[in-house]
């Protein structure tokens, strides 16, 4: 039996970039996320795959009908947040209100109470965010997929597959993204830049690997990346890039992963895992 992959989407609009000090005035005309969501829905509907939507509270309350389509197309709903602050610059009071304001808004919508979080930009760390691991779990989630094993913005040494962290309130299971590992340390190949910028065929290789030692891959995209006309921020060159550089459109590549592997929700790929 072919080992599960999981595909995850963290639904945020075209100006949500990850490190800005506040979240930039856009006018509401210029929203993007519906139509792309329903891009990559689209998509999903035609490989007959379900994925992980990571959403943001602001998002949510900002289009009520997003949350309940693609809970209605089979997905699963978890939480990315309420405004996409970095959670090292959070308090442990304010990261348990944004937590339970998106968990309360996405229950209301959807009926269903997220189990999942994924925070901005990797956020989550062992030795600065200790307190968050606890909170999560106290606020029902039973699981995390913010522990990139990445350099700068992870812990480079950190495990590739899924595992357990133990926290006084019970246990939670972590799912680091997909990276690829070479001799100068890890590459982000599993989202973002590094997903449109490394060769499709390594990363296939990456997550042929993985599964060949029993370990599923963890894919991230946001929308605005199958979004390839939409606005972009002035940034400095390094932020653009990293934001909507290079290779503006990742559904293609999507598409052939999607068809080559197989993939699951992250609760679902939690639930077998938990068992093992
Ligand atoms: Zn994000």
């Amino acid at each position: 039996m072919p080992v599960l992959n999981a595909l995850t989407i963290d639904v945020e609009d075209w100006y949500h970039v990850c490190g800005l000090p506040g979240e930039p005035v856009v006018s509401p005309d210029t929203e993007r996320v519906v139509p792309a969501v329903g891009r990559l829905l689209a998509l999903l509907a035609r490989r007959g795959c379900r994925a992980t939507f990571f959403l943001l509270g602001s998002v949510a309350q900002r289009h009520p009908g997003l949350a309940p389509s693609i809970a209605e197309a089979g997905h699963e709903i978890a939480s990315h947040g309420w405004s996409h602050r970095l959670v090292t610059g959070l308090s442990p009071e304010e990261f348990r209100t944004e937590l339970r304001r998106t968990g309360d808004l996405l229950e209301r919508q959807t009926g269903r109470r997220p189990v999942g979080f994924r925070a901005p930009q990797w956020s989550l760390c062992r030795r600065r965010t200790p307190w968050a691991f606890p909170i999560l779990r106290d606020e029902g989630y039973r699981y995390d997929s913010s522990l990139s094993p990445l350099p700068f913005v992870g812990d480079r040494r950190g495990p590739r597959g899924p595992f357990r962290i133990d926290t006084p309130a019970g246990p939670l299971v972590e799912v680091p993204p997909l990276v690829t590992r070479t001799p100068l340390g890890n590459l982000p190949t599993g989202g973002g830049w590094g997903f449109r910028f490394f060769p499709l065929g390594l990363i296939g290789a990456s997550v042929a690997g993985l599964n060949r030692r029993g370990m599923p891959a963890v894919l991230y995209v946001h929308p605005r990346e199958v979004d390839p006309e939409g606005p972009r921020l002035a940034l400095p060159p390094l932020r653009s890039f990293v934001a909507y550089g290079p290779r503006s459109d990742a559904a293609p590549r999507l598409d052939a992963l999607l068809e080559r592997f197989s993939f699951t929700t992250l609760d679902q790929l939690v639930d077998r895992w938990d068992t093992v």
